[in-house]
């Protein structure tokens, strides 16, 4: 049944069959959220074996084996933590370990996320001076360097790798040079990059470094992990802050010289991300990688065919693509309609961009054809709200990607 403002191409031809229910299209749900991302069967089958307890030879296993293979994602030598919470508790972490209460850090405020660490330093009474991005765009290092120059007590900068919210990333690496050189700590909030492209913690200059188990690592959510240089470790030793349950230092003596974590661990949520690393590993990062960059062109790549924009044309960040609606749109009822009517989940903007914004997570467990049922699925939606373009254009140009891109 032809929706209204649905253009066909002009020789395309359309078989003509009796109306059905929305309950036909949502019968199968497609998940394109920037997290919680989809769960590889795999996943789902190892988290599901027979409890067993923490403090057992089995477990040890487990865990020492999940965190030496996360430290290729990381790009890091250095110790990996678990933590069971999600990604916000390891960000946490990283604040409660590293600064003390009226210490100074400049954060970059580039998005929701951004914003997360301005709010966090400031409950434990820290001093957090603002770098603010324009939604979209990218910190520039020149800006990274002058606020640490005007801030010259800041202890650290706080960034974000991937900006979830305006679907943009940010360059640190650049930002490490600028660290390094005033000789300050740079913590990276990487909950939408690791696992999703490369990652150089060690090199890059990273102190440390944050994600979360339900973007790329195929896992549902509960899991926070953490990695600290060797500059971190020694001040989160150093440091008494209060914390009690996020004590990184005691977590870490725990899971490396006692090869269990401090508390009762989430145990399936461990069993899946052995099983999620084995299954990176036998496609190998880099193709991980090259997976992400083919579904983040072909999910772009739609936009112009929609006569649309992205909200961060120049920087777009490889986990997720944020494309704007129509001016005078309603973007929230866009993305109801593709949830209820269609089943495909997508996300729309937060704050400022609410009701503006369509953004198509592309993380984990999903490959450059789904590309094609997410562009699908907005194309029948923005028919539907009586948006005119014509009919497959974006899935065409989607496709193209993909074709030549293999
Ligand atoms: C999802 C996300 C978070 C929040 O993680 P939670 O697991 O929801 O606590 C933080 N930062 C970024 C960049 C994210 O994408």
């Amino acid at each position: 049944m032809r929706a209204p403002g649905f253009f066909l191409a002009a020789n395309a031809k359309m078989e003509s069959l009796p109306p059905v229910s929305h309950k036909v299209l949502a019968q199968k749900k497609y998940l394109f959220t920037p997290g919680p991302a989809p769960v590889p069967p795999e996943v789902l089958l190892a988290m599901a074996r027979p409890m067993i307890h923490h403090r057992t030879p089995e477990f040890s296993k487990v865990l020492d084996s999940v965190r030496e293979n996360l430290k290729p994602l990381f790009g890091t030598r250095h110790e990996i933590i678990l933590l069971s919470s999600s990604g916000t508790g390891a960000m946490e972490a990283a604040v409660t370990n590293l600064i003390a209460p009226g210490e100074h850090a400049v954060f970059v405020n580039g998005g929701k996320f951004g914003e997360r660490w301005s709010k966090m330093l400031s409950a434990h009474g820290a001093v957090p001076h603002e770098i603010k991005v324009e939604w979209g765009r990218a910190v520039r290092p020149e800006q990274i360097d002058e606020a640490l120059r005007a801030h010259q007590e800041a202890r650290a900068v706080f960034m974000q790798a991937s900006e979830t919210s305006t679907c943009a990333v940010h360059p640190v690496a650049e930002a490490g040079a600028v660290t390094r050189r005033h000789g300050v700590m740079l913590i990276v909030d990487g909950i939408t990059s690791v696992g999703v492209f490369e990652q150089k913690m060690d090199e890059w200059g990273i102190d440390a470094l944050v994600t979360g188990s339900q973007k790329a690592l195929m896992l549902p959510p509960g899991l926070g992990i953490i990695a600290l240089s060797p500059v971190a470790f020694e001040r989160a030793q150093k440091l008494k802050t209060p914390r009690f349950y996020f004590d990184l230092p005691r977590e870490l003596k725990a899971q490396r010289d006692e090869h269990t974590t401090a508390f009762t661990p989430a145990v399936p949520l461990i069993f899946g991300l052995h099983e999620s690393l084995s299954l990176i590993q036998n496609e190998t990062l880099h193709h991980v990688y090259a997976r992400h960059r083919l579904m983040a062109a072909a999910a772009r790549a739609a936009a112009p065919a929609l006569h649309l924009r992205l909200i961060a044309p120049d920087n777009p960040a490889p986990g997720v693509t944020g494309i704007l609606t129509p001016e005078g749109f309603d973007g929230s009822a866009l993305v109801r309609l593709m949830r209820d009517e269609l089943g495909v989940s997508v996300q729309g903007g937060q704050d400022q961009m609410k009701g503006k914004l369509v953004r198509i997570g592309h993380m984990g467990y999903l490959a450059p054809f789904d590309m094609l049922v997410a562009v699908s699925a907005l194309e029948i939606g923005l028919a539907r709200l009586g948006y005119r373009f014509e009919a497959g254009a974006g899935v065409a140009a989607a496709q193209a990607v993909i074709a030549q891109g293999t």
